[in-house]
């Protein structure tokens, strides 16, 4: 029997199974390796290695949509685009005049851009994994090595891996896997996003898990985050008793999010576009808490058309006629750089730079065409359409939001709660809005001076740091109605603490919907208060998380 191994569970349920990892690294093909001197027939190869891996990627995308998988498709496009961008295919010949051969050509090529995205922002630096994966693509057709990728497999087994590409992950069969680990990536790399999408349990962000030797069998329990070696039968019969209990209790999990005791507490979806409104339909979604409207703008040059923000609205907004649709105005800068709004100069900590409102002050019409495209998206439709900025820090900056989206005809301003400060004096930036909408992610990075992109202060950026709980209950206090909407939401024991503290609403991934309802229904108010105020007294993030869980005695039916 192993020693669990704990990472970060970002994709549920329990899968058992023989360890594969994932074809070996393409190695870097030497600094100053040289061609034979024929630069037109070595560029050729090189050119036409790129060309195969964007038809092959294209190719995946195919069978990963014909699969049901989307998303998938998208992303392996987005890929292909990027294996054929023109700038990087004259890099790549510029290299090949000088001398260098094709293969190290194309690996210095991609250098170029990796740097730039990995300094780019947490959004643009998990795109180096798909860089990387391209480039490491066409390197192997170069050389004749074998490409990276799944590996063939008689038997269903667990996929591990430092980092899974969009490539790999597109087309796997979720009969074949039972589980995916990697060493590295976090909740928002593609392997979750991916995991959750296949409904394939995951745990990432695994120290180790590329140690773990080919064959070995490990039980992967996707909610917990753990992964045993050598699990005996006992282990593996109560993780998939639990997962069972889980099942069940999450098929009876239906109808508008409340306590036991029938405290209604609105449960939301975060969404990217109008995409993602089938999965938070699907999982109840009572409407959406956060609409993250830089997706709209990401990877373009000019922002889109008014007429084109209007319809991605619009669509969003359609598909709650009965419920609220809470837009999220640009939140450039930092994590989500944008190409056509650069933060000013050489920001030295760009998490506290012009991000968010900040960047707008110097782009007022941005943020008014904003604005009046959400207008014009909301006319004569029944959803409730509220807008709220991000990184507001007093109550002056949510006095100028509010009255912007006055001038704009937006009827319910809010703010997000997501920098200390503005938790502190909630009381003051409540009279000038009409809601409030905690960011746990922001306001934990904030509050714990650990930059979210860090992979290494995990530890720190855990929203059951009492220090965050205690800034969740200021603004949850002020007076206005006050949702969460950062991950900590879609924590079922948080969720209920966060109940507790005074939130009015809660909004998670859709995948999470199912097992908040099921752990709010579980727990009357009274208890969730208690939760709340034990977690508050405890001194650390895991006492506050056990302090908790002892108010929470619902939770064991829910095996978690
Ligand atoms: C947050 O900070 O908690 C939040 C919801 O916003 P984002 O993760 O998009 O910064
Ligand atoms: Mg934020």
């Amino acid at each position: 029997m192993g020693q669990v191994m704990q990472g970060a569970g970002v994709s549920p349920g329990v899968g058992v199974g023989p360890v594969r990892t994932i074809a070996g690294a393409v190695p870097e093909p030497p600094a100053g390796s040289r061609h034979g001197g024929d630069a037109d027939a070595e560029r050729d190869s090189a050119l036409a290695a790129l060309e195969a891996v964007a038809a092959d990627l294209e190719e995946r995308g195919e069978r990963a949509a014909a699969a049901g998988n989307t998303d998938g498709r998208d992303v392996l496009n987005a890929q292909a685009l990027m294996a054929r961008d023109p700038g990087l295919a004259d890099g790549v010949r510029a290299k090949i005049v000088e001398g260098t051969a094709a293969a190290r050509a194309v690996f210095e090529a991609f250098g170029v851009y990796r740097e730039m995205l990995a300094g780019a922002g947490e959004y643009m630096a998990a795109r180096v994994t798909d860089l990387d994966d391209i480039r490491d693509r066409a390197i192997a057709r170069l050389l004749g090595l074998p490409v990276p990728g799944v590996p063939e497999s008689g038997e269903p087994f667990v996929l591990v891996a430092r980092d899974l590409a969009p490539a790999d992950t597109a087309v796997l069969d979720p009969a074949q896997v039972v589980a995916f680990v990697t060493e590295e990536g976090g909740p928002t790399s593609h392997t979750a996003i991916l995991a959750r999408t296949m409904g394939v349990p995951a745990v990432v962000a695994l120290p180790g898990a590329t140690a773990l030797s080919e064959g070995t069998r490990v039980l992967v329990d996707g909610a917990a985050g753990t992964v045993r070696p050598d699990p005996s039968e006992a282990e593996v019969a109560t993780a998939r008793a639990a997962a069972a209990a889980r099942a069940t209790a999450l098929q009876e999990s239906t109808g508008p999010g409340a306590t036991g005791d029938g405290h209604a507490v609105p449960l939301l979806a975060n969404i990217g576009g109008p995409k993602d409104v089938e999965a938070a339909l699907a999982n109840g979604a009572e409407g959406v808490g956060l609409y993250r409207t830089e997706f709209l703008f990401l990877d373009r040059a000019a922002p889109p058309s008014d007429e084109e923000q209007e319809e991605a609205y619009r669509k969003v907004l359609e598909a709650f006629p009965e419920g609220r649709v809470v837009v999220r105005t640009l939140d450039a800068g930092a994590d989500k750089p944008l190409a056509f709004l650069p933060a000013p100069g050489d920001e030295p900590n760009p998490a506290l730079g012009e991000r968010g409102l900040r960047m707008m002050r110097r782009h007022p019409d941005v943020l008014a065409s904003q604005l009046a495209a959400l207008t014009r998206a909301a006319a004569g439709l029944s959803a409730k359409l509220q807008v709220m900025a991000p990184m507001v820090t007093d109550a002056d900056e949510a006095a100028a939001f509010a009255a912007a989206c006055r001038e704009a005809g937006v009827a319910h301003p809010g703010v997000m709660i997501e920098v200390p400060a503005a938790a502190l004096r909630a009381r003051d930036l409540a009279p000038e809005v009409e809601f409030f909408s905690i960011g746990t992610n922001d306001l934990t990075q904030y509050a714990c001076a650990a930059d979210r992109q860090v992979g290494g202060l995990a530890h720190l950026q855990d929203p059951w740091q009492p220090a965050v709980l205690d800034l969740v209950a200021p603004a949850a206090g002020a007076g206005v109605p006050c949702g969460v909407c950062g991950e900590a939401a879609g924590d079922p024991a948080l969720a209920c603490v966060l109940v507790g503290l005074g939130v009015t609403s809660l909004s998670m991934s859709a995948p999470s919907l199912p097992l908040v309802r099921a752990a709010l229904v579980r727990h009357t108010l009274e208890q969730c208060r208690a939760a709340a105020e034990a977690a508050r007294a405890a001194r650390t993030a895991e006492q506050a998380r056990e302090a908790a869980r002892t108010h929470l005695p619902g939770l064991a039916d829910l095996g978690l």
